[in-house]
């Protein structure tokens, strides 16, 4: 029941520079796991590739979402990858959301995938995907900040929105890019805590770029070390020693 299998993958941005060089690693559905490494060893690369924000030079991302056979995401037309995120959430560092619209209006604008241009287009929704982004955002503990605009919110709140706007996907895969490297120690754990929790209750598979290696060993079942664009550890935190 793999749910993501990375196979041979490399990227090269330019002639003699390897940013990433043949990783290949395999996620079960449910498995959360922490993508630690200095600067510059690959983290956001390997994230990116995933989902093609960055184009891999080769090898295979093999994307199962849950129904059917795997999807080579590597080989998709512009149609078909489209498709394909629609079941792949991104969490971002800079939480991405849209300052001038509401809470609300920014989880069911990621479920759309482009902005409304119109104020009333929430009515146009379907009453099932509007009572879902209602679930959402009580499980994330800001249901009483439907109605708020995006820029009156604090950051921890800002990435719990962020939170609730990928899982209004209903994805099957979590890409997660640094998500507390704006928040001070407590608010990250919490946010990290929310993130391990809510991939368990819908059985998400998910890749999480972490900065801080701490944050790492209190949260992730799983730990890729990456130096210079290699896997250079694989396994729980426990085993981690301070050079990987
Ligand atoms: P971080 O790795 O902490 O996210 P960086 O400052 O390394 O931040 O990268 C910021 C942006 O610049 C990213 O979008 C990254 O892809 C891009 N970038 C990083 N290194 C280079 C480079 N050598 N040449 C061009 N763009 C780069
Ligand atoms: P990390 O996320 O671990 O900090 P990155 O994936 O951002 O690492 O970067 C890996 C390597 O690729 C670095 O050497 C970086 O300079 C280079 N790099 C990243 N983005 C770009 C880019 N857009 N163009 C050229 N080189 C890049």
């Amino acid at each position: 029941n793999a749910r993501l299998r990375l196979i041979d993958l490399a990227k090269h941005y330019r002639a003699g520079e390897l940013a990433l060089v043949g990783v290949s690693l395999t996620i079960p559905a449910g498995q959360v796991l922490g993508l630690i490494g200095p600067s510059g060893s690959g983290k956001s690369t390997l994230i990116r590739c995933i989902n093609r924000l960055v184009e891999p030079t080769a090898g295979q991302v093999l994307f199962n979402p849950g129904s059917g056979a795997d999807l080579d995401l590597t080989r998709l037309g512009a149609s078909g990858l489209r498709r394909a995120r629609r079941r792949i959430g991104m969490i971002f560092q800079e939480y991405a959301l849209v300052e001038r619209l509401t809470v609300m209006e920014n989880l069911l604008s990621g479920r759309l995938g482009y902005l409304p241009f119109w104020r009333s287009w929430l009515r146009r929704f379907p009453p099932a995907d509007i009572a879902l982004a209602y679930r959402l955002l009580d499980r994330v503990g800001l249901l009483e900040h439907a109605n708020k605009r995006a820029d009156a919110l604090s950051g921890g709140q800002r990435q719990r929105v962020g939170i609730a706007r990928a899982l209004a996907q209903q994805p099957a895969l979590l890409l997660v890019d640094e998500p507390t490297a704006s928040l001070d120690p407590k608010t990250s754990r919490q946010i990290m805590r929310l993130i391990v929790e809510v991939c368990a209750e819908h059985q998400l598979a998910a890749i999480v770029n972490i900065h801080d290696v701490a944050l790492a060993r209190q949260f992730m079942m799983r730990i890729i070390g990456l130096n210079a664009g290699r896997i250079v550890y694989d396994g729980l935190p426990e085993g981690l020693t301070p050079e990987v």
